[in-house]
């Protein structure tokens, strides 16, 4: 179903927060949120907190106003990485393809090889690389996936791996062991369409962690999570468990160290076969 947007409507302070985030400065288009993801209309505005609402349905913060979808593509290019996440304090694209893999990437590696040593597996919004490359490193077969060509591009050079400018619905069903997307749910106007995907692709037995920031109160949310047009849903554990598909199983929420955030484990569930490989 997917969150329901009003019309589209011009927002010059929007503008003017994308410039200073270090995007070219332009007029775009933007929506107005007016149903969750969970298909509820019965939204809450948040005086203090005017970029959200929350939804007294199913307990997530949700952003009032998104850019229109057909500006995404230029949301989330390399200029995501090296305008918004400097702007935020993070380090450029290229150099987090170091940085990520002495602080995030051996958290994510721990839990996986708590459960798999090996098998195909598919990354989707692969950005730079790096994870795969650990993977692939530690016996997996890997397959990235990135929306945006150049960095696609970039990274496939840089891994010498199968790194594709494709989406999740154009990968065949039942043909991956585990499914790796971390931080891309919490940005998308339909998560549940990528659980449904997600649990399409795996093959029986196979897992999919998806790592999420979260909404846990205000005094556990730091400011920098709550920002104008990158987060559009910002989960409770409540709000995770009901955007689970009929197609797949939940195995774990577990909080990670990074605060604020959890990594939600999913299991395809075998149908009358005994599952050899997957542990939980
Ligand atoms: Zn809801």
């Amino acid at each position: 179903m997917g969150i329901g947007l009003g019309v589209e409507v011009e927002n010059t302070s929007m503008d003017s927060f994308l410039a200073s985030e270090g995007y070219p400065r332009k007029s775009r288009r933007y929506c107005k949120v007016v149903r969750c993801w969970c298909g509820s209309d019965a939204l809450v505005e948040l005086p203090a907190h005017g970029d959200y609402q929350l939804c007294r349905t199913c307990g997530c913060l949700l952003l009032r106003c998104v850019l229109a979808p057909t500006y995404l593509e230029e949301l989330y290019g390399e200029a995501y990485f090296d305008a918004h996440q400097v702007a935020i304090g993070l380090p450029p694209l290229w150099r987090r393809y170091e940085t990520d893999a002495h602080d995030r990437i051996p958290i994510w590696m721990a839990a996986i090889l708590r459960r798999f040593s090996g098998g195909r597996l598919i990354e989707v919004g692969s950005s730079h690389g790096r994870f795969l490359k650990e993977l692939a490193g530690a016996g997996f077969q890997v397959t990235g996936l990135e929306l945006d060509h150049a960095m696609a591009s970039r990274a496939r050079e840089k891994t010498g791996l199968d790194i594709r400018c494709s989406s999740l619905e154009q990968i065949a069903a039942a043909s991956y062991d585990v499914l790796v997307a971390n931080d891309v749910l919490e940005h998308l106007y339909d998560p549940g369409k990528m659980l449904s995907d997600s649990m399409r692709v795996l093959k029986e037995g196979g897992r999919a962690f998806f790592q999420t920031v979260v909404f846990d109160g205000w005094r556990a949310c730091p400011p920098v999570v709550l920002r104008p047009l990158y987060h559009v849903v910002l989960f409770s554990r409540e709000s995770l468990e009901r955007l689970i598909p009929p197609s797949g199983r939940l195995m774990s929420i577990e909080e990670t160290v990074f605060g604020c955030s959890y990594i939600v484990v999913l299991k395809n569930p075998a149908t009358g076969k005994i599952d050899l490989r997957g542990r939980v």
